[in-house]
């Protein structure tokens, strides 16, 4: 296994600053063995820095901090990156090696001083968020640190947020926060938790970047990586789903032949229709599985079929449990189709930045490679200006979406923006 890093792709500067504050958090650690109180730095709201740890000598700035803040664009591997900085933190040599037990069982999600919070509904609910302040203030079980990385921190209610924020102010002397979210702006992340953090802002990663990873990690060919790196507009995981997975590939020649089917009103309703439908398609595909397995592992832990004395109560308070993970499912599936159309959207706004592009005669390679004729068509159709309203109706969709909208009208009304132009 290559050191944690390696899968962060065209981030050079996050790196160097998450090595240096790695070592500097060994330096901690060894400064607390040799019985010499490491020095907590706890800085007021006004600071960058949030509390610093520092050993004696080592400059705050490069020092260790407990609460961290990754930010960038969907798919710059903001969760990559909180992953492989806890693993560094429990690495046994300090530097992320990806060899020893430490970084081992961080990356394979088995560390028992690491929890990963990943959101399975809209939003992180207060209960979830105390339940895991009050684990994450036990004592290490291997002597390092006890990591806490929230994958998705804009999606926490203000009451979970608020949860975390008294773990922040006054951290326990070994544990670690490290929150992902696509920016520091307000409706992300609240401004008192953003005080308390350090911010690793990462960039997209240029196509060529994580083309390189394609072929050197997944053992793709060389020009199917390069094609789907430009296809996934920067986004690792997307780029590798398209490269792999021919189902991926399908679903997305279906949006991008969205452009050349809108010749009417009832046109334009249909593909709204088809464009739902996909989604919930793809949704349900990616949660049935995880779906049934739960609610068998479910029924088996309740003693499904049990009879004798004591059953009914049993049966009365499995219903209960039943119901909360019923909630729970629908919740995680809405979530899945509001990104499995999030994902068409994306690709469908590239088509018509293709055509501004073209439309200027911007010296930029095409997003989509293989629809590029057609968006140079509508490029002489709809000239830059209707090129430009197409895209920021795509993109008004996807607000409105995020707004809350109900995903049918907003897509409606695009559909119908994108055929009037
Ligand atoms: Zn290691």
């Amino acid at each position: 296994m290559p050191e944690v890093f390696a899968d962060l792709v065209g981030q050079d500067e996050a790196v160097a600053e998450l090595r240096r504050a790695a070592a500097a958090a060994t330096a901690v650690l060894r400064a607390g063995a040799a019985d010499r109180a490491p020095a907590l730095i706890a800085a007021g709201p006004a600071s960058d820095a949030g509390s610093a740890l520092t050993a004696g000598g080592v400059d705050p700035s490069a020092g260790m901090t407990h609460a961290w803040i990754f930010t960038g664009p969907p798919g710059s591997g903001r969760s990559v990156a909180a992953r492989a900085f806890a693993a560094a933190l429990q690495c046994v040599h300090g530097t992320g090696c990806g060899e020893c037990p430490g970084c081992r069982t961080t990356l394979g999600g088995t560390h028992a001083d690491v929890r990963l919070v990943v959101p399975e509904g809209l939003s992180i609910g207060v209960g979830e968020m105390r339940a895991l302040v009050l684990r994450a203030a036990s004592t290490p079980s291997g002597g390092r640190w006890q990591v806490v990385v929230i994958s998705d921190a804009d999606r926490l209610t203000e009451a979970a947020g608020n949860a975390l924020l008294k773990a922040i102010e006054e951290p326990p002397p070994r544990t670690v926060f490290l929150l992902c979210a696509p920016s520091t702006h307000p409706d992300d992340i609240s401004v008192t938790i953003r005080s308390r953090c350090r911010v690793v802002p990462l960039r997209q990663p240029p196509a060529a970047a994580v083309a390189e990873v394609l072929v050197r990690r997944d053992g793709i060919a060389p020009d199917v990586a390069q094609w789907a790196a430009a296809a996934a507009q920067g986004h690792v995981g997307r780029a590798r789903r398209l490269a792999r997975d021919p189902e991926a590939r399908k679903r997305r020649e279906a949006v991008l032949a969205v452009p050349r089917r809108l010749t009417g009103v009832g046109a334009a309703f249909d593909a709204a229709s088809a464009l739902i439908e996909a989604a919930e398609a793809e949704a349900e595909a990616s949660v049935t599985e995880a779906d049934t397995a739960e609610r068998t592992a479910l029924e088996t832990a309740l003693g499904a079929g049990g009879t004798g004395r004591g059953a009914a109560g049993a049966i009365r308070g499995a219903a209960g449990q039943l119901k909360e993970l019923e909630k729970r499912q629908k919740s995680r599936a809405t979530r899945a189709q509001r990104d499995a159309l999030d994902r068409a959207l994306v690709d469908l706004a590239g088509f018509y930045r293709d055509a501004l592009t073209m439309a200027l005669r911007a010296p930029v390679a095409p997003v989509h490679t293989d629809t590029a004729a057609l968006a140079g068509a509508g490029a002489q159709k709809w000239d830059a200006e209707g090129s430009l309203r197409r895209l920021e109706s795509v993109l008004a969709c996807r607000a409105a979406i995020e707004a809350n909208v109900k995903p049918r009208i907003a897509v409606e009304a695009m559909m119908l923006a994108l055929w009037k132009g």
